[in-house]
């Protein structure tokens, strides 16, 4: 089932939450909505759900039009991150319940509800737990019982609100492999809502970074990674360096040293602001030509990757490198040590086009 989401938009009072948001959404996609607190992706979801109307805009199901239609027709699977689990119910009686209150005409038969419960609980590893209580079990197994609950009725759409918010990170990050593998086994269109990174770059096949209630850029994690089109998706993508300099027909130049910033062949500006990833920063102990000389203030050593903390000595600014564990092994730079720091690669933004 495909989606298509044309400007749509949704004040709350005087405010603003959603302004002329367009997306399209192929069948069998998984779509991560990804953006800080505050930037309208629930009430996105809940709007594609049926559970919130639009003041402006349509939203079609493979090409048919159901801005009208109430949640129940839209037929749509929900699971939301505090798992509304019947508690009295059991693991098998949760699973089961979409397909028992079905109308008798297309109700499946008692053998069928359980071939089919019993076909999910095993996808989910749950078969040992079928007869437990969700008081019986850790958050996140109910999560599980929940996404197959949701799967059970064979929806055409899954929608998942923060599906994992509760769990810890390690739980999280099997849980949405899960989800990843349950979506490619049934091929349902997929949107979920994190406010993780990590989690979209991870499970999604493509990413609407939001900001504000609108949309910044819909790309794959590669695409919305590695070439973000403002600074707010650089930024909110992973950490970040800034340098600031001016930009003068494709070379940026910061104090003394300058730096290709291709994308600019033809602008000149006196504000430039480029952004640089803690891994794309070379540091040497030798001067080395278009670096700026640091003091290394700490190192954190986080399994494979070493992280540096830096201070410029020209601006005070601080930095952040991080090195693999073989380069750091082959240096073993030293806290308080001096060091000269270059940016491997830039992406350069003119403040004036973004308003940062
Ligand atoms: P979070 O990650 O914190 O859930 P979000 O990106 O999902 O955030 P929304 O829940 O969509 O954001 O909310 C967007 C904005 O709309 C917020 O400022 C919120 O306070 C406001 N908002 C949402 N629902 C309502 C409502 N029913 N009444 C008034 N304001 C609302």
């Amino acid at each position: 089932m495909s989606i298509k989401i044309k400007h749509v938009s949704k004040s709350f009072g005087s405010f603003r939450a959603l302004s002329n948001i367009n997306l399209s959404v192929q069948t069998g996609e998984l779509i991560a909505l990804l953006g800080p607190s505050g930037s309208g992706k629930t009430s996105l979801l809940r709007i594609i759900a049926g559970l919130e109307a639009a003041d402006e805009g349509s939203i079609l199901f493979e090409d048919e039009d159901i801005t009208y239609k109430n949640a129940k027709e839209r037929k749509v699977g929900f699971v939301f991150q505090h798992y509304a689990l019947f508690r009295h119910m059991t693991v098998f009686e949760n699973v089961a319940y979409g397909l028992k209150v079905r109308p008798r005409k297309v109700r499946p038969t008692k053998e069928e509800i359980e071939e089919k419960v019993n076909h999910l609980l095993e996808l989910v590893k749950l078969s040992a737990f079928a007869k437990r209580y969700p008081s019986q079990l850790s958050g996140g197994q109910r999560q599980r019982v929940a996404l197959a609950r949701a799967l059970a009725v064979q929806p055409k759409v899954l929608l998942l609100d923060e599906p994992f918010g509760a769990l810890d990170a390690k739980v999280r990050k099997e849980l949405r492999r899960w989800l990843r593998r349950l979506h490619d086994d049934f091929h349902i269109t997929s949107i979920f809502v994190t406010h993780d990174q990590e989690e979209a770059l991870d499970v999604a096949d493509r990413i609407v970074v939001m900001n504000e209630g609108r949309i910044e850029q819909i790309g794959s994690p590669e695409e919305v990674y590695e070439n973000p089109m403002s600074p707010f998706v650089y930024d909110f993508l992973g950490n970040v360096n800034i340098f600031k300099g001016r930009l003068h027909k494709g070379k940026m130049h910061i104090g003394n040293f300058e730096l290709d910033a291709k994308e600019y062949a033809s602008v000149s500006s006196e504000e430039a602001i480029g952004y640089v990833r803690p891994y794309q920063i070379q540091i040497e102990r030798e001067i080395i030509k278009d670096s700026v000389p640091a003091h290394i203030r700490n190192i954190h050593i986080i399994g494979p990757l070493i992280q540096l903390e830096l201070t410029r000595e020209d601006t005070g600014e601080i930095l952040e490198a991080e090195l693999t564990k073989e380069y750091y092994q082959s240096q073993l730079f030293q806290i308080g040590e001096n060091v000269y720091v270059k940016p491997k690669q830039l992406k350069v933004y003119i403040p004036e086009d973004f308003s940062i």
